[in-house]
């Protein structure tokens, strides 16, 4: 059984320095959404930070944006920020370089053509699984990417964590400035249609914002 750390590892800030996990302000959070858009929750998401006008990022997989490309123009629309996640959920280490990145220029392809993004915005890039050769994260840098990371992981996927224990995890360990992990996907519906709407309301409760990256 993998170990579920909620909380980035300081070791690996250290050894991979410019890749984000959080960002240095006072009461802001940045919840991420990976894995969709899909119609089973995506929309759901959606509705739950307009209740609570919060801002947000998705890490969206390409051939989700084709399957389902109103939701995704829908993310955009009300005004969150989009990053690539590969167009088919790719595990950097057991791939070649230059395939992973056919696979995320796939994707930021099909993105730019369902959004007119600003151009001077940094591309987003997540890693799925978090797993990332150096070459390939080297390689993004160059072509203009920043890798987002974590600070907190809800562990909102694991089949193993309860849905208290999911609010936990973020309740317990994000502050100010923290880069939050949720997933829009079936899988992971359980738990963050528990710990979604909570989150939302005891951060704002206590003055936080909800801010794209
Ligand atoms: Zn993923």
């Amino acid at each position: 059984m993998n170990l579920f750390l909620a909380k980035y590892p300081s070791i690996l800030k250290k050894l991979y320095p410019n890749r984000i996990t959080r960002l240095k302000e006072d009461k802001s959070l940045y919840l991420t959404f990976d894995d969709g858009p899909v119609p089973e929750i995506t929309p759901w998401v959606l509705n739950e930070l307009k209740k609570h006008n919060a801002k947000a990022t998705f890490f969206c997989v390409g051939d989700n944006i084709k399957k389902n490309p109103v939701i995704f123009s829908q993310i955009t629309a009300h005004g969150h920020g989009v990053g690539n996640h590969t167009y088919n959920h790719l595990n950097g280490w057991n791939n070649k370089t230059d395939y992973y990145l056919a696979n995320i220029l796939q994707t930021e392809e099909i993105i730019s053509r369902q959004n007119n993004l600003e151009k001077s915005k940094p591309k987003l890039f997540r890693p799925p699984y978090g797993k990332i050769k150096n070459s390939q994260a080297k390689t993004l840098v160059k072509l203009g990417y920043q890798i987002v990371m974590w600070d907190i992981l809800s562990g909102d996927f694991e089949k193993r964590i309860s849905k208290e224990k999911c609010l936990k995890n973020v309740i317990v360990n994000a502050s100010a400035g923290s880069i939050i992990v949720f997933h829009d996907s079936i899988k992971a519906s359980r738990n963050l249609k528990f710990t979604l709407p909570k989150v939302l309301k005891y951060y704002k409760e206590k003055g936080f914002i909800f801010k794209s990256l």
